[in-house]
C-alpha cells in the first residue's frame, strides 16, 4: 500500500523543485484514468474529492473507489485528499473514510460562500490541525480568497493573499500546506481581461514561509477541448484558463501543489459529446465512459510531464500515517 500523507509528496516535490497535480474525482473512470496516467509517467499523485463529490457519491462509494486506486497501484505514492473542507466535522468525516490529507478552507465561512475574517480562519484551521495531526493526516489551509465558484464553493469575489498575513497564519496554525490567491479562480471562465498572475506576491510568500504552496483554480482550459465541446453541440463561449507556461513559472517560483478539476471535466465531456454525435446508435455507458477515460488519461499524463512530476514515483520510500504521527508528536 502506498497511501501516503500529502505532506510527504509535497515536501519531496519542494526538495526537487517540481509540481504535483491534485486531480479532482467523482467516479470510477476518473480515478482509473488518473492512476493509469500516474503509472504511465511514474508520478506520485494526489487524488482529491470535494464535499460536493463526496455527497454525490454518498461518501462511502467514492471513499472505497479511491482506496481501490491505492490498492491497485502499490508502487505509486498516492494521497487521498479532501478538497475545500468547510468545518472540523467535514475533516473528521474524511479522516474516518481513510483520507491521508484534508483541506480546511477557512477563507470562507461554513456555508462555503461568505468571506470570513482572519480570526475565524485561524480558529477553524487550528482546530482541524490539532485533530488531523493526531492521525498523521496532512492539513492544507487557504489564506486570501480565490475568485470564481465551483461545486457551490466560492464567494464570487477575489482577494489576493497578503504575504505578511500568510507568514503569520502559518505560525498561528501549524498548517502543512498553504493555498494562496494570486489571481487564479475556480471554474472554466477564469479571466475577464488580461491573464495576469501576481508572481511578485508568490515570490514574497515563498520568501516568508517554508511549507509547500498550493495553487487552486489552475486548469488551463485548453482551446482544443473547448473547441471540441462546442463542435459537438456544447455551449461554452469565452472559456479561459491559466496557460501552462504560467503554471510552470509558478512551480519554478515555489508552488508544489496544482489543483486541476475543470480540464478533466472538459476532456471527458468533449469525448462523450463526440461519441454521441458520431455514433448516435450507441447506448451502452461503457461505449462513452471508456473513451472518456482514455482521453482523461492522456490529458493527465501530459500534465504530469509538464508539471515535472513524471519519473518521481520511485524517488522515496512511502511514509505511513503512523510514521507521520511520530513526526507530529515530536
Ligand atoms: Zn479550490
Amino acid at each position: 500500500m502506498a497511501l501516503v500523507p500529502m505532506k510527504q509528496i509535497l515536501e519531496e516535490a519542494k526538495k526537487k523543485g517540481y509540481g504535483v497535480g491534485a486531480y479532482n474525482v467523482n467516479n470510477m473512470e476518473q480515478i482509473q484514468a488518473i492512476m493509469a496516467a500516474a503509472q504511465e509517467t511514474q508520478s506520485p499523485v494526489i487524488i482529491q474529492a470535494s464535499r460536493g463529490a463526496l455527497k454525490y457519491s454518498n461518501f462511502t462509494y467514492l471513499g472505497y473507489l479511491m482506496k481501490a486506486a491505492v490498492i491497485e497501484n502499490p508502487t505509486i505514492p498516492v494521497a487521498m485528499h479532501l478538497d475545500h473542507g468547510n468545518s472540523l466535522d467535514s475533516a473528521k468525516k474524511a479522516i474516518d473514510l481513510g483520507f491521508s490529507s484534508v483541506m480546511i478552507d477557512g477563507s470562507l465561512k461554513e456555508d462555503g460562500k461568505t468571506p470570513s475574517d482572519y480570526e475565524y480562519n485561524v480558529n477553524v484551521t487550528r482546530s482541524v490541525v490539532e485533530y488531523a495531526h493526531k492521525y498523521g493526516v496532512t492539513v492544507e489551509a487557504e489564506i486570501g480568497r480565490l475568485g470564481g465558484i465551483e461545486d457551490g464553493v466560492g464567494s464570487g469575489s477575489a482577494h489576493i493573499t497578503d504575504p505578511k498575513e500568510a507568514e503569520q497564519f502559518v505560525k498561528d496554525t501549524g498548517v502543512d500546506a498553504l493555498a494562496i490567491a494570486i489571481g487564479t479562480s475556480h471554474g472554466a471562465y477564469k479571466f475577464k481581461g488580461a491573464k495576469v498572475l501576481a508572481f511578485d506576491v508568490l515570490q514574497e510568500v515563498r520568501k516568508l514561509i517554508d511549507i509547500p504552496i498550493v495553487l487552486h483554480g489552475a486548469s488551463s482550459v485548453p482551446k482544443e477541448l473547448i473547441d471540441a465541446v462546442n463542435k459537438y453541440g456544447g455551449k461554452m463561449p469565452g472559456a479561459e484558463g491559466v496557460p501552462m507556461e504560467h503554471l510552470q513559472k509558478a512551480i519554478q517560483l515555489g508552488v508544489q501543489k496544482i489543483n486541476v478539476d475543470t480540464d478533466g471535466r472538459l476532456a471527458m465531456t468533449a469525448t462523450i459529446r463526440k461519441v454521441f454525435t458520431e455514433t448516435p446508435e450507441k447506448f451502452d455507458p461503457r461505449d462513452y465512459l471508456g473513451p472518456a477515460r482514455t482521453a482523461l488519461q492522456g490529458l493527465i499524463a501530459s500534465k504530469m510531464k509538464a508539471f515535472g512530476t513524471a519519473g518521481h514515483a520511485g524517488d522515496y520510500a512511502p511514509m505511513s500515517l503512523e510514521d507521520m504521527k511520530k513526526i507530529y508528536n515530536k
